[in-house]
């Protein structure tokens, strides 16, 4: 097969140390699964932002995950999700109202795939971000899956909250202060170049620990944790929210290469290595030319990348482990 495409995830980045053999696997399983849906998607000659949605609902329904079902708790002990989704090129439509690339949802309650909810607002609403009850009902409209809010919750999840709340902290995945050593669940996210050179991202979390409610992170917003531009690169965050918001994280990185001339490489180290804080996060990257990244500045990441040779690498620390997809 000459059709020509990649495809990258991550589930969180963190300092991801002493972790049980148990949890290591469930973490490298789900990479697995999500590379495999959106590589069928792929394979099959499929958009990529068909594949990075596939992906990250796999990893949305997965519990071990910071997403969808296993979501962490906001400080009044309920789940509030933020998603988005962004394609790297304006969808050619007949409806001249409706070209936006990207579509975002914050603090969705009830509907048990936010990254879903993100695409229909980019497919079929007029605006790039909805929030809250506003959000759940657009979903509800649109018939998408319902669940109640506790169908988010796990029990590790309410540790975690009680744990975050006797330290009088909102807790990051990544800071090892904050979390027992085995509950290291992260944010999830994919990028993908599919066979026609088109770009796309997407990321979801249940955002932080003993959050405020109300609170947003860069998952949510279009630029900070999400983006995507065709001929220029996706790319997928992972981390503490507020500082990659206030950087502008995704969109600073398109920015060096497309205004600063900075090559692919250079700029996703710059910002990821350089000019964010250490233990701050990582991100997920790929470019027009099949390219992929996955750097972090944390003591590792959970993630993993496929190719159009069905050829997998997945880690969370720095060695990556290479396998074939089997169909
Ligand atoms: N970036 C997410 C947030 O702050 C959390 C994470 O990636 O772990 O909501």
């Amino acid at each position: 097969m000459n059709r020509r495409f990649t495809l990258a995830v991550h589930g969180g980045a963190g300092a991801l140390k002493d972790l049980s053999e148990e949890r290591r696997q469930r973490f490298l399983l789900g990479i697995h699964q999500a590379l495999k849906a959106g590589y069928e998607i792929l394979y099959a000659g499929g958009s990529s932002i068909d594949a990075v949605q596939a992906a990250v609902i796999v990893l949305e329904d997965d519990e071990t995950f910071n997403a969808g079902k296993g979501a962490v708790c906001a400080s009044d002990g309920r789940h509030y999700l933020d998603a988005s989704i962004m394609a790297g090129s304006v969808p050619s439509s007949a409806d001249e109202d409706k070209t936006l690339r990207s579509g975002a949802v914050a603090g969705v309650q009830y509907i048990k795939n936010p990254i879903a909810l993100a695409r229909l607002v980019k497919d079929l609403s007029l605006h790039t971000l909805l929030t809250g009850q506003h959000a759940d009902n657009f979903g509800r409209e649109h018939q998408l899956e319902e669940v109640a809010n506790s169908y988010f919750s796990t029990e590790l999840r309410r540790e975690q909250l009680a744990l975050a709340k006797d330290r009088g902290i909102v807790s990051q995945d990544h800071d090892i202060k904050e979390n027992r050593s085995d509950s290291k669940k992260g944010t999830v996210g994919a990028v993908a170049c599919d066979s026609k050179g088109g770009l796309a991202a997407a990321t979801s979390t249940g955002g932080r620990t003993n959050k405020h409610p109300g609170r947003i992170g860069d998952s949510a917003i279009i630029g900070a944790g999400t983006y995507a531009e065709d001929g220029v690169c996706a790319v997928s965050a992972t981390g503490w929210g507020e500082l990659f918001l206030e950087q502008s994280v995704t969109s600073q990185i398109a920015c060096l290469i497309r205004d600063a001339g900075l090559s692919f490489q250079d700029a996703v180290k710059e910002v990821v290595l350089s000019r964010l804080p250490q233990n701050s996060g990582g991100v997920v990257a790929v470019n027009s030319n099949y390219e992929v990244l996955m750097p972090y500045n944390t003591g590792g990441m959970i993630r993993g990348s496929v190719d159009n040779n069905g050829t997998m690498q997945i880690g969370i620390h720095a060695e990556l482990t290479t396998s074939v997809v089997t169909m």
